[in-house]
């Protein structure tokens, strides 16, 4: 039963690596859970864990596969019964190969998990939630959500699509005078299980392929200073390692004249020529 006085995080792909630690690191705040991913199992490991330190939180298994849209519509329905705060979209995979030889099966569902679902989570959780003071909005980027990576093409593309969504997200939010404040964490190299699926192998070894890389719960520690913090971005550096905040980073056409004119403003250009064009 949803505890309807309780607030709770979302953590979508909580079943292991930087989910994981992200949801443990949340419940070590005190925050109540509903964690997403397909591994059950898992899932109530997880559960366990957290249970046996902080007996009185409640955590909600939610065991669902993100790359079907629909099951991303009823897991949000099914979500309507408890007062959500926090909501991290994290699920995701990545591929390394040639854009020309790739199982687009697979590219199909990388598209539709690491794109479609957290567009369709924000949207849905921003349009219910964005007048609630605390609330947040984290999305899961990639150093390769702002630097295109060599044989990781189509990958990057989705997180570029993170990055942008979500930044231009946070600063809608803040013109608006929302309360919500929607956030891009961009990790770089961290040892998970990213590696086994997105090179399709049943074994991988950080050590042997990047030799730099953080851990999933120094990952989760950098989520949570961009949660504490009032900065837009938390990125990692891909040759530096360093983790750090930023306001948005993408290029942005606030305050250009050459944006498309809302009625009003266009009705009052209008007006403004056509005194000119008496005055002359
Ligand atoms: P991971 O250990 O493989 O975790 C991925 C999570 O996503 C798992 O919980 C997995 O759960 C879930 N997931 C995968 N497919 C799913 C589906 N169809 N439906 C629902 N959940 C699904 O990898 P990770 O590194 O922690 O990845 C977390 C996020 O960090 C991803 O968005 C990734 O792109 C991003 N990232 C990772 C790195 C890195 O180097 N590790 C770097 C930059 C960004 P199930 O398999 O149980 O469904």
């Amino acid at each position: 039963m949803a505890r309807k006085t309780e607030r709770y995080t979302v953590v979508t792909g909580a079943s292991s690596g930087i989910g994981y630690e992200t949801a443990r690191a949340f419940a070590a705040r005190g925050k109540n859970l509903i964690v997403a991913a397909r591994r059950r199992h898992n899932l109530e490991a997880l559960k366990s864990e957290i249970l046996a330190r902080y007996p009185t939180l409640d955590v909600v298994i939610k065991a669902s596969d993100l790359s079907v849209t629909e099951n991303v519509y009823r897991l949000y329905t099914d979500l309507k019964g408890y007062a959500l705060e926090t909501w991290i979209n994290n699920a995701g995979f990545g591929h390394y190969g040639s854009a020309a030889h790739q199982d687009l099966h697979k590219i199909g569902a990388m598209l539709r998990l690491n794109v479609e679902a957290p567009t369709l989570f924000s949207s849905l959780f921003v349009s219910d939630y964005k007048d609630v003071e605390g609330t947040q909005l984290i999305n899961i980027s990639s150093a390769g959500g702002y630097t295109l990576v060599p044989g990781a093409v189509a990958y990057c593309a989705t997180k570029f699509f993170v990055s942008a969504f979500t930044e231009g997200l946070a600063r809608e939010l803040k013109e608006t005078g929302a309360r919500m404040r929607a956030k891009v964490f961009a990790p770089a190299a961290t040892q998970t299980e990213f590696g086994k699926v997105a090179n399709d192998a049943a074994e991988y070894d950080y050590d042997k392929a990047f030799g730099t890389y953080h851990t999933s719960r120094q990952a989760a520690e950098f989520l949570l200073e961009l949660y504490d913090s009032d900065k837009t971005v938390g990125a990692v550096d891909r040759e530096t390692f360093e983790f750090t905040l930023h306001d948005p980073l993408l290029s942005y056409a606030g305050s250009s004249k050459h944006n498309q004119k809302t009625a009003a403003e266009a009705d009052g250009q209008r007006e403004e020529k056509s005194r000119c064009s008496r005055r002359e």
